[in-house]
C-alpha cells in the first residue's frame, strides 16, 4: 500500500463467556466484520471477551482509536448482562431510564408473560434494566426484548451496541446504520469497491506466483480457501480500482475461474438449472444426502430439485436406484461404473433432466491400496446424453472427505449446466 489515504477503521467486540468455553462459536464477529468491510471500513480487530465488565472495558480501550466499534451481547435482563453499563462509563455518561423504551419493552414482555405464564416482579426488574440508556445515546427498537444503542464517545468512536442472539443482532443492523451518528460517519467512508474472484481446482501457490509478476499497486489482496474454492479478495485503497488486477488474475487462470463477481457456486448452479429449465436428482452414498441438502438450502429450489436418494448399502443402491447387483459385484460399490449407475438411476427414478451419483470411501476404515480412504467417484449424466465423471482422491478425515465430495459434486453440476 503506497501512501494512499487510509480507510477509516472499525472494530468488533463480541461478549459472552459461552464463546470462550467453546460451548458455541461466534457468529456475530464474522457477520459484522463482513458487513463493515462491505461498507468500506478497514476492520482492525474482532475481539471476543467474557461477561466480565473489566475485560469488556479493556477491549473498548484497546479499540478506542477506531472510528466505529460494534459490540454484541450482554444486553439481556440477567446480572451478567453489563454491556450498556460498561459502554456508558466508556463514554463518560450516566445511564438513564428511557421511559418510552420502558413502555415499549413492557408491551413486549406482557405478550411474553401471557404466552409463558412467567409474570411478576422479576419481569418488572428486567424491563427496567433493559430500558436504561446511556445519556445522549440513540436507542434502537428491539427485535427481541433488548434495545440496541448507538453511543457517541467524545473524542472516541461511535459505538453500536447490539444484542447477542444473531437473529436479533442482524435484525437491528439496518436501524443501527440509519441512526444519525452512524449515518453521519458513513457519509465520510469511501465506498469499498472490492472485487472477489472464485477459483476451483487452483492451488493458492499459483495465485501467489501470478501476483509476484503483477503490480498490485494500491490493492490489498487476500486469499482464502472456502468450500474447496480459492477465494481471492481484492480491496482497493480509497480512490483506487481493483479491476485491472482482477482482470489480470482472471486472464492468467481463466480455466479455473468460477466467478469474477463474487457469485457463489450454489447460486450459479441454481441459475444454470433454471436457465435450462432442468431438474436435478441425486443418488448419494458417502455424502449421505449432503448434496441434496445443499441444493435445497436455497430458497426457490423446488423449481429445479426433483429429489434425492441416500443409497448407502449395496441393497439400497439396487432396490432404490436400479444399480445392477452384478455391476457392484464386478466393479465394487465405489467405482466409476456404480457412480454412473447411481446418476442414471436417480435421473430415471425422479424423471429428472440431470442425475448425479456419488460413491466413495469416506474412512477411516474400508480403504484398500486400489481404493484408499478419500477415493470418491462422481458422475453427472444429463437427458441430452452428456456424461461427466471424476474419481479424485480427496484429502482429510471422514468429515473432510464428505464435505469436499459435496463441493466437487457442486462443481461437476456447474460444469454440466454450463455445457
Ligand atoms: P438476551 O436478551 O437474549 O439475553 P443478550 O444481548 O444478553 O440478549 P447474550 O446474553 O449475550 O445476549 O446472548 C444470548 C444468547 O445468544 C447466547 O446464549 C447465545 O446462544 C446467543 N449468542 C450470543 N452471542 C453470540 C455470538 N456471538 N454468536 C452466536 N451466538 C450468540
Ligand atoms: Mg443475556
Amino acid at each position: 500500500m503506497s501512501g494512499s489515504p487510509a480507510r477509516p477503521r472499525a472494530a468488533v467486540v463480541v461478549t459472552g463467556s459461552e464463546l470462550l468455553t467453546g460451548a458455541i462459536s461466534d457468529k456475530n464477529g464474522p457477520w459484522v466484520a463482513e458487513h463493515l468491510g462491505a461498507l468500506g471500513f478497514e476492520v482492525s480487530h474482532v475481539l471476543v471477551v467474557g461477561d466480565r465488565p473489566a475485560d469488556l472495558a479493556d477491549a473498548l480501550e484497546f479499540v478506542r482509536g477506531a472510528a466505529l466499534v460494534v459490540t454484541s451481547g450482554g444486553l439481556g435482563p440477567t446480572a451478567d448482562d453489563l454491556t450498556a453499563e460498561v459502554v456508558a462509563s466508556f463514554a463518560g455518561v450516566p445511564l438513564e431510564l428511557d421511559e418510552p423504551m420502558r413502555a415499549h419493552i413492557a408491551g413486549i414482555l406482557a405478550a411474553w408473560a401471557r404466552r409463558t405464564g412467567f409474570d411478576g416482579p422479576a419481569l418488572e426488574e428486567a424491563n427496567r434494566k433493559q430500558a436504561m440508556v446511556p445519556r445522549g445515546a440513540v436507542a434502537l427498537p428491539p427485535v427481541g426484548t433488548a434495545p440496541g444503542l448507538v453511543v457517541t464517545v467524545p473524542d472516541g468512536p461511535v459505538v453500536i451496541v447490539l444484542p447477542g442472539p444473531p437473529r436479533e443482532l442482524q435484525g437491528m443492523w439496518q436501524a443501527a446504520l440509519a441512526s444519525d451518528p452512524v449515518a453521519a460517519l458513513l457519509a465520510g467512508v469511501p465506498p469499498a469497491r472490492s472485487r472477489s474472484l472464485r477459483f476451483f481446482g487452483l492451488p493458492e501457490s499459483e495465485i501467489a506466483a501470478t501476483l509476484r509478476t503483477l503490480d498490485a499497486g494500491d490493492v490489498e489482496v487476500t486469499t482464502c480457501l472456502r468450500r474447496s474454492e480459492l477465494e481471492v479478495d481484492l480491496r482497493p485503497a480509497p480512490g483506487a480500482s481493483a479491476d485491472a488486477l482482477a482482470d489480470a488474475l482472471v486472464a492468467a487462470h481463466e480455466r479455473f475461474l468460477v466467478s469474477a463477481d463474487g457469485t457463489s457456486t450454489d447460486a450459479l448452479v441454481a441459475a444454470g438449472l433454471l436457465d435450462r429449465g432442468w431438474t436435478v436428482a441425486t443418488g448419494e452414498s458417502c455424502t449421505g444426502g449432503m448434496l441434496a441438502s445443499r441444493l435445497i438450502d436455497r430458497a426457490g429450489s423446488s423449481a429445479y430439485v426433483a429429489g434425492g436418494v441416500v443409497a448407502y448399502s449395496n441393497a439400497a443402491k439396487t432396490a432404490l436406484l436400479d444399480v445392477p447387483a452384478a455391476l457392484i459385484e464386478a466393479h465394487g460399490a465405489v467405482s466409476p461404473e456404480v457412480a454412473r449407475a447411481l446418476a442414471d438411476g436417480a435421473r430415471a427414478r425422479f424423471g429428472a433432466d440431470v442425475g448425479i451419483g456419488i460413491t466413495g470411501v469416506a474412512g477411516p476404515d474400508g480403504g484398500t491400496e486400489a481404493k484408499p480412504v478419500g477415493y470418491v467417484c462422481f458422475c453427472v449424466t444429463t437427458a441430452d446424453g452428456a456424461v461427466l465423471a471424476r474419481d479424485p482422491r480427496l484429502p482429510g478425515g471422514r468429515s473432510d472427505v464428505r464435505e469436499r465430495s459435496t463441493d466437487v459434486a457442486m462443481h461437476l453440476l456447474l460444469r454440466a449446466v454450463r455445457g
